[in-house]
């Protein structure tokens, strides 16, 4: 009884004032109940058909992050599912109706529209008719990896999107869960260091044509961390990147860190990583033959790369940086004051 009149009155303060922190805090639980929804989509569909829930949720989330590169010719849902059909996919090439919604006919002119919900309509804005859709195209390959991984060399005639998915499922595999796009500072937020905007400049290291990537300054040795849920893609020497090590994440988006002076001992490529995890430490490799160290001052050269299906680029880090360091900074005060 007393702890419910201590709620009631708290929840009426915090009515009282809307501040950001509040609003934060909603949104947080939205994105957590939306996670929540559609990882039941994905565990439906896998008890159905027998495709291992992370193969699903591999090739949603790689869908997704094609549209959010490619927003013209994607545009997207604002349902659960990220699987994106066009009306000509959907309904059939020769389909007269374009719009078309009933499967009989959909099958009869080729096109891949299904109903999973069990409601004789194959709505291409239903979650489970697209989620089913695609299940349905996977499963007449089978369910094994050998299997999944055919089904999507000839879904997409690109071994890199074949690649991505297999990515993506190994890491839900890893965590068990979707909810996995948390980030952290690449360096810790306890350590000395120091950066500033620095993309396109012309003086820079680790960039080839022109400098892509924030350099972050800090002593040799100063541990430089996993700034996301992801997979290890690259780890070795290259001659401008020194000891680099080059990390993949749910968002199709490739975090690259130069100039280390060493890995963690046990870090190896394939290996699934979580934010602040320790991947190496800061130091001045590069400019040369394997283990040229010196040629300049220590730092991290961390550089962000969005791929698009196709082809790669490199966008600037500094925002996103600024954004980690700060969530960081108000995840450790949330820690210590409770
Ligand atoms: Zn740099």
């Amino acid at each position: 009884m007393a702890l419910c009149c201590m709620m009631l009155a708290s929840l009426a303060i915090a009515d009282g004032g809307a501040s950001a922190e509040q609003a934060a805090k909603v949104e947080t639980k939205d994105i957590k109940t939306e996670f929540a929804e559609r990882k039941q989509l994905f565990d439906e569909v896998s008890e159905v058909t027998g495709i291992p829930w992370n193969y699903l949720a591999a090739v949603d989330q790689y869908e997704r992050t094609l549209s959010i590169a490619n927003p013209k010719k994607r545009p997207r849902s604002a349902g659960l599912i990220g699987i994106y059909y066009s009306e000509l996919d959907w309904a059939g090439i020769a389909n007269p109706d374009q719009t078309d919604t009933n499967p009989a006919s959909i099958a009869l002119f080729g096109g891949r529209g299904k109903d999973g919900s069990g409601d004789g309509v194959a709505d291409r804005a239903n979650d489970l008719d697209v989620l089913s859709t695609m299940a349905s195209y996977l499963l007449t390959y089978g369910t094994g990896e050998d299997q999944f991984k055919l089904a999507l060399w000839n879904y997409y005639h690109n071994q890199r999107s074949v690649e991505r998915i297999q990515q993506f499922y190994r890491i839900y595999a890893e965590f068990g869960r979707i909810d996995l796009h948390e980030h952290a500072f690449p360096l810790p937020l306890g350590a000395e260091y120091s950066y500033r905007s620095t993309w396109g400049a012309s003086r820079g290291w680790g960039g080839h044509r022109m400098h892509e990537g924030t350099d972050l300054f800090a002593g040799h040795g100063v541990p430089v961390r996993s700034t996301c849920y992801g997979i290890v893609e690259i780890k070795g020497w290259n001659p401008y990147g020194g000891w680099r090590v080059g990390l993949r994440d749910l968002n199709n988006v490739y975090h690259y860190y130069a100039h280390l002076s060493g890995f963690e001992k046990k870090l190896k490529q394939g290996d699934i990583v979580k934010p602040g995890q320790v991947l190496g430490w800061v130091g001045s490799s590069g400019y040369g033959k394997p283990g040229t160290q010196g040629k300049f001052p220590p730092h991290l050269h961390f550089g962000l790369y969005r791929d698009n299906g196709k082809t790669e680029w490199s966008f600037d880090p500094f925002a996103y940086l600024k954004k980690w360091e700060r969530e960081e900074r108000l995840r450790g005060q949330k820690k210590s004051g409770s």
